[in-house]
């Protein structure tokens, strides 16, 4: 069920360690993963459980939850055994929340050792999450840098965020822990873009990429297009998250998108359509906006287009795996795998028959026919 057209890798991967989430290989020549983060209590087990079994469905690799207190901690026992993807816990400062939490099955910390001063302290970290065979993120902000930095370097810059990674990723390396990613984060997409170059130049560690507070669906979805899809193409980055404002899944279906768009990954259902103009024999936008609110959330990989008329349309349709091209007099041609298929008749306002058409196709090509008339 392969579609003809699919885009290519830009260039080649950058060269990085392997690093387990679980059983996500991170880095390595791993294909990128996607994560996101539960945005409920992780204190209340059933809606945290729930939403991280919706991130799985669309096709989240790896989950991150926040573990701010014991509550948390201990209701990662039941999340981890519950869940099908391994999970991340997200601790700030606590170093005793970051043992509890590997103890209790998370298969990775985002925890950054420089945070906690006493060498001590990081050693019983790093022993924990050894002895629980748990990975660590370091994960650094702009928006909470550690003030020498800012002071040395004056202000959060792509120096100074790297220099906070390579200082946290020291304390580990003192205790000779080497199962780290990293990550260097900035809600600014120039200065994200500097910072990992900069990073992917100074260690062999995966690096976890992302614009951090890159807003609402609609804005962080072209913020993150844009930031993640620029260093992407220069091979940078071996996992992702896109971060929305918002229900987290929407993060998952973006992050799909635009490492498909880069050839990086296959999974969706992608909606090619054209802007449609004065030729357009019917009503183009509304067409790929109902098949995209229908299938957006399907992981399996499949392209559809829908075309105005035929100026581009055969060509668009033949490359597709299903395929609309508008005709003449409410004539409307319909391609499967290349191949002309049949005409649908749908005169003015018959959008929603093309749709349902459309539809039906796209259901048989991925077996979800049954109880469909
Ligand atoms: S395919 Fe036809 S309708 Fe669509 S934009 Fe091109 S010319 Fe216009």
């Amino acid at each position: 069920m392969s579609a003809r057209y699919e885009a290519e890798p830009l260039t080649a991967r950058r060269v990085s360690r392997s690093v387990r989430v679980g059983d996500v290989q991170v880095g390595g020549g791993a294909p990128i993963s996607i994560q996101s983060m539960t945005n409920t209590l992780t204190a209340d087990i059933a809606a945290t459980e729930a939403q991280i079994r919706a991130l799985a469905d669309a096709g989240a690799d790896i989950v991150r939850v926040s573990c701010p207190d014991e509550e948390s901690t201990a209701a990662l026992k039941t999340l981890t055994r519950a869940a099908t993807v391994p999970l991340v816990a997200d601790i700030h400062f606590h170093y005793r929340r970051a043992i509890e939490a590997a103890c209790n099955g998370a298969a990775c910390l985002r925890f950054n050792p420089g945070n906690i001063s006493e060498s001590g302290r990081v050693r019983e970290v790093v022993r924990a999450a050894r002895d629980n065979g748990c990975s660590i993120r370091i994960g650094v902000n702009s928006g909470s840098l550690e003030r020498d930095l800012l002071e040395r370097y004056g202000g959060p810059t792509a120096e100074a965020l790297v220099a906070s990674v390579l200082r946290h990723a020291e304390f580990l390396e003192e205790h000779d822990f080497r199962e780290y990613k990293v990550s260097c984060k900035a809600s600014e997409v120039t200065l994200a873009v500097r910072s990992n170059r900069l990073l992917a130049s100074r260690t062999d560690a995966p690096i976890h990429i992302g614009i951090t507070e890159s807003g609402s669906a609609r804005t962080g979805s072209l913020r993150s297009a844009v930031g993640l899809g620029v260093l992407l193409a220069e091979g940078i980055g071996d996992t992702l998250r896109v971060s929305l404002a918002g229900d987290p899944v929407e993060e998952v279906r973006v992050a799909r998108m635009i490492l498909r768009s880069l050839g990086l990954r296959s999974g969706g259902v992608l909606v090619v359509a054209c802007p449609g103009c004065a030729r357009q024999q019917f009503d183009v936008g509304r067409v790929a906006e109902a098949l995209e609110s229908r299938f957006g959330e399907r992981v399996e990989t499949l392209r559809v287009s829908v075309m105005g008329c035929v100026v581009n349309g055969p060509g668009e349709a033949l490359g597709s795996d299903i395929g609309l091209t508008g005709g003449g007099r409410g004539t409307h041609q319909v391609y499967v795998g290349g191949e002309r298929a049949g005409r649908v008749c749908a005169g003015d306002g018959g959008e929603d028959e093309l749709v349902e058409e459309l539809s039906r196709l796209v259901e048989e090509r991925l077996g979800l026919t049954q109880g469909r008339q």
